[in-house]
């Protein structure tokens, strides 16, 4: 039986969450530990493993996760400075093994500093 991801449940409304936006192909939620003064989550419904596990099938899905998270930035007022973040894999800080992008902004990011 495959795993059931936290952010599964969380859309299925089995574990509660801070939904700041959603749609047929994703939520979006805010960071349970957030490492920005604003920190969301932007998941797909489709539970993708990791980015190197999508497939030429889940373009489209992937090119409006894009287009979503700037607007979603945009909407939490950090249009102009923010950063866009996938851990892939165990070895870069994933922790949760559903594709999801990190959107954190509000902070002063200088080189060096990934802010994550
Ligand atoms: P990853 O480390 O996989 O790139 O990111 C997973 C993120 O999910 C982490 O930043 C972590 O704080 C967040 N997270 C883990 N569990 C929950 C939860 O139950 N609710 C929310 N809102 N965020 C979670």
């Amino acid at each position: 039986m495959t795993d059931v991801s936290i952010f599964t449940r969380i859309m299925q409304g089995e574990i509660p969450a801070d939904i700041v936006y959603q749609d047929d192909d994703c939520i979006c939620i805010n960071d349970i530990a957030p490492k920005a003064p604003v920190h969301v989550l932007l998941i797909p419904r489709t539970p993708i493993t990791r980015l190197v596990d999508a497939t030429a099938e889940d373009q489209a899905l992937l090119g409006r996760l894009m287009l979503r998270a700037g607007e979603i930035a945009k909407q939490l007022g950090i249009g102009d400075a923010f950063r866009l973040i996938v851990n892939n894999g165990e070895q870069a800080g994933q922790t949760v093994f559903h594709l999801h992008l990190h959107i954190l902004g509000d902070k002063r990011f200088t080189e060096g500093n990934l802010g994550f």
